[in-house]
């Protein structure tokens, strides 16, 4: 059975390179039926932060990859890595090495000096025959893996074809340090172990672990999952997706008015395609994500294609659910919808030309800003309100308080009657009407916002100016 693993390390938030590696792994196990593990690797204690859990447990939860097992935390199992160790001692697999953190930079630095790659000389590992130095006194040990010294380590990775590591590029790797805590490499190996990962799926920056990690697992006893290492995400410029580039958190996507189900859509094709398809839901997804055709170079973040996938998304919603994502973001604006123009009928008109949530809040203030006609820009007011189109405008009051069936229809005709009678053409009213209401010069059509505006609120503005 497959199993499939997400092991962030809560250093920050969750960014867009680790949701998209987490949705490689929940999509492989879910196109197999298998098991997707959420696995926080909180042992560099230093940086690690319950903020930054709780902001990859929200950025899952919001992307939809619920985890089968877990989250388990590594530092609930330092009992468990220390077991290991200690049987790994027992076994000769691994040894005390008491070199001081000097002497080995010495061994690197004299190995560089001779033009070999730099390492530790083996001092400390014990060999049949050979006699080890005197234990100096009050130095504590750190503990080494016992590394094979001859041979490769080659894997087949799903992402980057045959991968060989000669063994003697690889050092004794230490497992456990001085003061007895186990190491990030040696954690990983015991936990894909004790997990039974089948397939490790992460980013390319890990590639260099991975044959210790293989020796290491292959001296347990276990049997070694399979890897896939997907290249990082670049930016626009090509140069590493980083904060330079705009929002690079996943729940900040959230708040810039993004739809879940678009993120998914859009960071499943970053590295990962299916013929021509770019519009896929998450069930399609699942059942197209079988390993295959992961892309060996890296991938580029592309904001327009991004808001075009949203865009769809937000098309595809029901105009009621739509509604319910806007809401808190107009009233977060100051915004104020009793007695206002119904927001699904705000948002029929308004929604097919906007990109994201926010855009569409935005939008929609035209009609829940509270009205303050002291408040219109002056600039628009000197420009648009004219001695010559204040007349207009009364005019248009006049005739549009007689309205008993406020409609699209009767007001077009009511327009159509003053501009008749004073012989201009619809700009000479539309465009003043649009400031007098909603201090803005260009708005939807304006007979859709009159309507949706309403009559009440329409006669109270018009008197105002
Ligand atoms: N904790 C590592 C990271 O956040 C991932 C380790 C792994 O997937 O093996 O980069």
């Amino acid at each position: 059975p497959v199993r499939t693993r997400f092991a962030p390390s809560p250093t920050g938030f969750l960014h867009l390179g680790g949701a998209r590696t987490a949705l490689f792994s929940w999509a492989y196990a879910r196109h197999f039926g298998g098991t997707f593990v959420l696995r926080i690797e909180d042992t560099d204690v230093a940086r690690s932060t319950p903020e930054a859990v709780q902001a990859i447990l929200d950025g899952m939860q919001w992307l939809g990859f619920q985890p089968d097992e877990g989250p388990f935390y590594q530092m609930q199992r330092m009992d468990r890595y220390r077991e290991v160790v200690a049987q790994m001692l027992t076994d000769g697999k691994a040894y005390h090495c008491y070199s001081s953190p000097e002497e080995v930079e010495a061994m690197r630095e004299k190995a560089r000096a001779e033009g070999r790659k730099p390492r530790y000389d083996g001092t400390w590992r014990p060999e049949p025959g050979k006699a080890l130095p005197p234990v100096p006194e009050g130095r504590k040990p750190v503990v080494r893996f016992r590394n094979p010294l001859d041979g490769d380590v080659t894997w087949n990775d799903l992402v980057k074809g045959p991968i060989t590591f000669s063994n003697d590029e690889l050092d004794d790797l230490v497992i456990a340090r001085a003061d007895g805590t186990p190491t990030y490499n040696f954690c990983v190996v015991v936990d894909d172990w004790d997990m039974q990962i089948t397939h490790v799926i992460r980013g390319d920056d890990h590639v260099n672990n991975t044959p210790r990690q293989i020796n290491i697992l292959r001296a347990l006893g276990g049997e070694t999952p399979l890897y896939g290492h997907v290249p990082m995400i670049l930016g626009p410029d090509g140069e590493k997706l980083s904060k330079r580039h705009g929002a690079v958190s996943v729940m900040q996507y959230d708040d810039l008015g993004y739809l879940p189900e678009a993120m998914v859509n859009y960071l499943a094709r970053l590295g990962w395609s299916h013929g021509d398809d770019e519009l896929f839901d998450r069930d399609q997804l699942v059942a197209w994500f079988d390993g295959t055709h992961m892309s060996r170079s890296a991938a580029q973040w592309d904001p327009k294609k991004l808001n075009w996938v949203n865009a769809h998304y937000l098309r595809q919603l029901p105009v009621d659910e739509l509604a319910r994502r806007v809401e808190p973001r107009i009233r977060a604006r100051g915004g104020v919808l009793e007695g206002a123009a119904p927001l699904a009928a705000v948002l029929a008109l308004i929604a097919p030309r906007a990109e994201t949530l926010e855009q569409l809040a935005d939008e929609a203030m035209l009609f829940y800003a509270p009205f303050d006609a002291a408040a219109l820009p002056a600039d628009l007011v000197e420009q648009h309100l004219t001695d010559e189109a204040r007349v207009l405008l009364r005019d248009f009051a006049t005739a549009a308080a007689g309205i008993d069936e406020w409609n699209r229809t009767e007001l077009s005709a009511v327009m159509k009657s003053v501009l008749a009678r004073h012989n201009v053409k619809m700009p000479k009213l539309g465009v003043p009407l649009r400031v007098a209401l909603t201090g803005k010069a260009q708005t939807p059509s304006i007979d859709a916002v009159l309507e949706l505006l309403g009559k009440e609120n329409v006669q109270n503005r018009l008197r105002t100016i």
